[in-house]
């Protein structure tokens, strides 16, 4: 339904229409005609007329921010005439509103309970965690391994807080590790990734490498394929789980975060697999700072994405200039303060957020203390990057 949405849009786009036809008119159209006895696709009478709905709903809202982003009312990059999606894509999704009628039964505290789709039947199914309230849409994936998964949206009471140990903190999310946390009283740490979670990256890695050796179109490549996307899902699902709990370790223990905005869009561009991964990593693990400190009721400020926090001293003011990713510390020309790049970073996130100078629970204004580098351990040579498959 999607499809004939978008097909039908793109033959009038075409012929010179754009607003002049409704998508009220549009969707009407597209869903009579599949649906009709002598019809494109009369099997689709047997499917939920609400999801077919839904369908066509979200490729009217692909179109609406297509002809917004056109207008200039939609702010941000160009985007282009929604796509027709392709049966051979590698996920599929689908996606039920509450008034599609579907149900959910949580039965046992193990987790596993039944999932209820219109047309579709009753479905066994394994909760991550319990569901706090009813959701309001559920949506099916199903993956290029086999497996399905299901989300839930959700709404969500404030979390009652614990009463934070820290006034302000600053977040400068990196490569190395996963982030530098610098706190308002000079103390600071490292949010390392943890080891198993580089042992699936390595597996992946592994798992592409064959992939790319195999014959286009050949069995074994197909074959390779499903076991590259199935570390690929295992990845995704222990780096956001190392990236909840961390997120929420750092929510429950600080009043206010200064964060740095991400250049996402010119992240989208980059294609290698290891830089990808740290790429989207840091993204999510802002985003899940992000909606926990909404959660619980802490401030987040944003520093420009321009900001220059590797450069400056966090300690004088004054600029060190560019460094290239090699340079793990250095130190100052102007007061010789020598100076954790990561952490150094941290603390200038705070300050720009405007945290530094919060006043402390003593009531005294405070300063940041001296960053001192910590001697740094050598880490084994990285992989080499190789391709992100179509996973
Ligand atoms: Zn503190
Ligand atoms: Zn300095």
């Amino acid at each position: 339904m999607f499809n004939d949405f978008v097909a039908e849009r793109g033959r009038l786009y075409q012929a010179g229409f754009h607003r002049e036809v409704s998508f009220a008119e549009t969707s009407r159209r597209v869903l009579i005609e599949a649906k009709a006895p002598g019809g494109a696709r009369p099997y689709l009478a047997e499917v939920s007329s609400a999801m077919l709905q839904q369908s066509v709903r979200d490729a009217e809202a692909g179109y609406r921010n297509f002809f917004a982003s056109l207008s200039g009312t939609r702010k941000g990059p160009r985007i282009g005439r929604p796509r027709l999606k392709s049966k051979h894509q590698h996920t599929h999704r689908m996606r039920f509103a509450r008034n599609a009628g579907f149900k959910v039964e949580d039965q046992s505290h193990q987790g596993h309970g039944f999932l209820t789709l219109p047309k579709i039947g009753r479905l066994p199914l394994v909760l991550s965690r319990p569901l706090p309230s009813a959701p309001s849409s559920v949506t099916v994936t199903a993956h290029a391994d086999g497996t399905y998964e299901v989300s839930f949206v959700v709404e969500v009471e404030p979390r009652k807080a614990l009463e934070p140990a820290h006034a302000a903190a600053g977040v400068d999310v990196g490569i190395t590790s996963l982030a530098a946390v610098a706190y308002e009283d000079g103390t600071s740490h490292k949010i390392v990734n943890p080891r198993h979670l580089k042992a699936r990256e390595r597996k992946l890695a592994r798992a592409q490498r064959k992939l790319s050796r195999c014959q286009k179109g050949s069995k074994n490549r197909q074959k390779t394929r499903t076991q590259v996307a199935k570390q690929h899902r295992k990845v995704r699902q222990a780096r956001l789980d190392h990236h909840h709990k961390q997120a929420r370790a750092l929510v429950d223990n600080t009043h206010a975060i200064g964060l740095e905005e991400l250049n996402v869009a010119g992240m989208i561009r980059n294609h290698r697999l290891a830089k990808a991964l740290s790429d989207t990593g840091m993204s999510q693990f802002l985003r899940l700072i992000r909606e926990k400190a909404e959660e619980t009721g802490r401030t987040v400020v944003t520093v420009d994405q321009w900001f220059p926090s590797s450069q400056l001293c966090s300690e004088c003011g004054c600029s060190g200039g560019k460094k290239g990713l090699g340079i793990r510390q250095w130190s100052c020309s102007c007061c010789g303060a020598v100076l954790d790049r990561d952490i150094n970073a941290a603390v200038n996130v705070m300050i720009a957020a405007g945290l530094a100078e919060i006043e402390n629970a003593c009531g005294g204004s405070v300063r940041p203390a001296p960053v001192l580098a910590e001697p740094m351990k050598q880490e084994p040579a990285e992989q080499t990057p190789t391709l992100l498959g179509a996973v």
